[in-house]
């Protein structure tokens, strides 16, 4: 399961170790093994993150 997180969040977490805060709210820390950008990999995006992204402004 992934929750999708801006990719300057992403960066700063797996650089500096900061926790990023996901669409759906969940907070984590990003890192490199996943968990983090899900632009690739929809299928086993969370589900809040998913309708939260999709209700988004373009
Ligand atoms: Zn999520």
């Amino acid at each position: 399961m992934n929750h999708w997180v801006h990719k300057s969040a992403i960066l700063a977490g797996v650089v500096n170790g900061e926790p990023a805060r996901a669409l759906c709210g969940v907070i984590f820390v990003p890192s490199s093994q996943g968990g983090g950008s899900t632009e690739d990999t929809t299928a086993s995006l969370c589900l809040p993150c998913q309708s939260v992204y999709a209700g988004l402004p373009s």
